[in-house]
């Protein structure tokens, strides 16, 4: 068992396990092998958990900001100079090449510790003078916030949540997918390791069943998801009845526009980047790309030429771009859109198939509006290609779409690019880039794809609340 934890759980500080849980096997999909057996979290485990990060969390929150983030900035310094064993650990818990997991993984998950960790300390109130009188606001945390992540960048997305909730006083109880569950465990090992207190950051493991215990508890202030829209809809729904703050991450379908005078090159490398990375299970993946009538013959042709030159192979060896999907069950659901997009006449430009275990082949079809492939999430490598005439049209049919997580735009002529992402429905978008997300610039959603927005200085609205504090400075007038 090549990556199995000391246990299941990290709670107060502490490994803690119960094997009367239902039992978790963690599958490395480069080779179906089981790396790890854990088990999901009982109601004994959930309570520890929230109880022990309820009782912290009053006192990290009265600490000096500077001291918390400088527990952060230890952790930070650990995550990097154990850079290449939490790379292989997450190449190990998600199948992606260890080229990405080097390079975006755990990186962008530190980047953002440090990032809050030097926001936090300049994070005050202001002062509103009324004539005489005065009042002040305070950001406050809002307490105990519960994070919940899906399988697919699963150390960075447990590294998103904690930075912004910790460095502002917050503690978490954080629930990774089950499918995913070895790298939050590292995270929270290290924040002890840097000098956190107990019970701020605990992980429990476990289904659905877990994360909507977690999110209905009363102690919990906030819960963060990120999910698909349909589980979001039910964990929104929980989080609304106990009145809690919440922060949506959830699933998209999202246009990528290329007008015909942009760079083919750039447009394609662009399109393939926001389609094949991580064997296209990202969220925000441009998976409708919409192409100029002008340019569609020369994009297709390099786009084909060089999607076939993509090198998948055994996701630890450096030298491979394209690993498997994370799993059996997203591995037949990807191939069932490839054969529903074929049964629906869809044009196939080249892959199509499942190439041996978990693979599937980097997929590009030629799709209409209506078709499947044109509305649905895959959450795998299929490009959907559709052609376009207008400006207007364009926008039209990109907005079409109860999606609105992210948007991108091709275009050499800057005035355009600038108009076009003006009038797109959508939280996250790039003009002649694509899925670029640094931890300066928020992240977030519009639509059904989610509300709320992580990263950068939005994310302490969504961390933090306002007390407002009028002070009288002189006798009351009252009429009684
Ligand atoms: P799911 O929605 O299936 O699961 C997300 C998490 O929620 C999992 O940990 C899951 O546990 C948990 N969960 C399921 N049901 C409940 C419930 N009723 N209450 C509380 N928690 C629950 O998503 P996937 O893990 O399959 O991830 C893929 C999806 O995530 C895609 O739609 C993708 O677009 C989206 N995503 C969005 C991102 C963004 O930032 N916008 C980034 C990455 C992915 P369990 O796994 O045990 O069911």
């Amino acid at each position: 068992m090549r990556a199995q934890p000391q246990a299941s759980h990290f709670v107060n500080g502490d490994w803690l396990e119960d094997a009367s849980g239902a039992p978790i096997e963690v599958i490395y999909p480069g080779t179906g092998e089981v790396i790890a057996r854990l088990h999901a979290a009982t109601p004994a485990v959930i309570e520890a958990a929230l109880a022990g990060a309820h009782a912290a969390q009053g006192a990290w929150a009265a600490m000096r900001p500077v001291e918390r983030s400088r527990i952060l900035m230890r952790a930070v310094a650990l995550i990097r100079e154990r850079a290449e064993e939490l790379a292989v650990l997450e190449t190990l818990d998600t199948g992606k090449p260890i080229q990405e997991t080097r390079a975006a993984d755990w990186p962008s998950g530190a980047d953002a510790l440090e990032y809050f960790a030097g926001l936090a300390p300049t994070v005050t109130g202001e002062m509103i003078p009324l004539g005489g009188d005065f009042a002040y606001t305070i950001r406050e945390p809002v307490g105990l916030c519960v994070g919940i992540g899906a399988w697919n960048y699963p150390s960075q997305i447990a590294c998103w949540k904690a930075a912004p909730a910790l460095s502002l006083g917050n503690a978490m109880v954080f629930k990774p997918s089950e499918v995913t569950p070895l790298g939050a465990l590292k995270l929270a090992e290290i924040f002890i390791e840097a000098g956190m207190p107990a019970g701020i950051f605990n992980v429990v493991q476990g289904y659905g069943a877990v994360g909507a215990a977690l999110a209905t508890d009363s102690r919990v202030a906030k819960v963060s998801l990120t999910g698909s829209v349909p589980t979001g809809r039910r964990v929104y729904a929980a989080a609304a009845e106990g009145m809690k703050h919440v922060t949506m991450e959830l699933g998209g379908k999202s246009p990528l526009i290329i007008f015909d005078d942009a760079d083919v090159e750039s447009a394609v490398g662009a399109a393939m980047l926001g389609n094949f990375y991580s064997s296209g299970q990202v969220c925000s993946n441009g998976t409708r790309v919409f192409v100029q009538r002008g340019i569609r013959e020369r994009f297709l042709a390099r786009l084909k030429a060089r999607t076939e030159a993509i090198v998948a192979g055994d996701p630890l060896d450096e030298t491979t771009q394209f690993g498997p999907l994370v799993s059996a069950a997203q591995h037949g659901k990807v191939m069932a859109h490839i054969a529903q997009a074929k049964a629906e006449g869809a044009r196939l430009v080249t892959g199509g198939g499942a190439g041996g275990a978990l693979f599937v082949q980097p997929t590009v079809f030629e799709v209409t509006d209506d078709m499947a492939l044109a509305r649905e999430e895959v959450f795998g490598p299929v490009m959907a290609v559709l052609t376009f005439d207008t400006e207007e049209e364009v926008i039209a049919r990109a907005n079409g779409t109860e999606y609105g997580l992210a948007a991108g735009v091709f275009t050499a002529d800057l005035a355009r690019g600038h108009r076009v992402i003006g009038r797109l429905q959508a939280g996250t978008c790039w003009i002649n880039a694509y899925n670029l997300t640094p931890v300066e610039m928020p992240f977030g959603a519009v639509k059904a794809s989610g509300i709320g927005r992580e990263n950068s200085k939005a994310a302490v609205e969504h961390y933090t609340q306002v007390k407002a504090v009028y002070v009288g400075t002189g006798p009351v007038d009252s009429p009684y």
